[in-house]
């Protein structure tokens, strides 16, 4: 197995699975340009977006049109990604249990609504890793603008989709560093207690503060 996994920082983290031939992109970010230069000639399979919201998705189209690739998000948050792409629609409508393949790995489409309505999370078993969008970053369930869309559902989504995973995989997350399902579990607890305004006292630069 010859995949593995690079990054690419702009609005949020873009996450390239891929090996040398081929790669699948989660979460193109807004800016293509850069997401393409550590693609190179490898063919971009598919653009999963882990939500619809701006700093992850509004590369998309021209990250997929290159190779045209198809772009995939879930249904549930068509209405965010119409905001950002008006006249188009995603090409594959992503649902639990659902898979891709790329360079003899699986990505698993597990949905984890909260943050929106149709976020998910993409997990490959062969790389122990976890990709979660802005479900969970290593500082906590990620918020809007104005707040929690769904702080009850997303800390459930968290306790049913991250936390039940090998304390070992690694979470690759749309903002900030990685870190693991283990550290996850131990900060879980300080998440819940913090509530629906922890998120005020944060002072991570992402994009939920101005994607709206
Ligand atoms: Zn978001």
């Amino acid at each position: 197995m010859d995949a593995r996994i690079d990054r690419v920082t702009s609005a949020a983290n873009t996450w390239i699975v891929g090996d040398d031939e081929e790669v699948i992109v989660i979460d193109p970010g807004d800016d293509a340009a850069a997401v393409l230069a550590k693609i190179g000639d490898r063919e971009v399979l598919a653009v999963i977006c882990t939500h619809g919201h701006a700093g992850h998705a509004a590369a998309a189209i021209e990250v997929a049109d290159r190779d045209a690739a198809l772009i995939a998000l879930h249904p549930a948050d068509k209405s965010a990604w119409h905001e950002v792409h008006p006249e188009t629609d995603p090409d594959i409508s992503m649902e639990e249990g659902g898979a891709f393949e790329v360079a003899g790995v699986t990505l698993e489409v597990v949905h984890a609504p909260g943050h929106s309505r149709g976020s998910v999370c993409l997990y490959c078993e062969a790389l122990e890793a976890l990709f979660t969008g802005d479900v969970v970053t290593s500082t906590g369930p990620v918020a809007r603008a104005d707040g929690y869309p769904d702080f009850g559902k997303q800390l459930d989504a968290i306790g049913a989709q991250v936390l039940t995973l090998p304390p070992d995989t690694r979470i690759l997350p749309g903002h900030g560093d990685e870190f693991t399902v283990a550290v996850a579990e131990k900060r879980f607890d300080s998440w819940v207690a913090a509530g629906q305004d922890g998120w005020r006292l944060k002072h991570h630069d992402d994009d939920e503060i101005d994607d709206e």
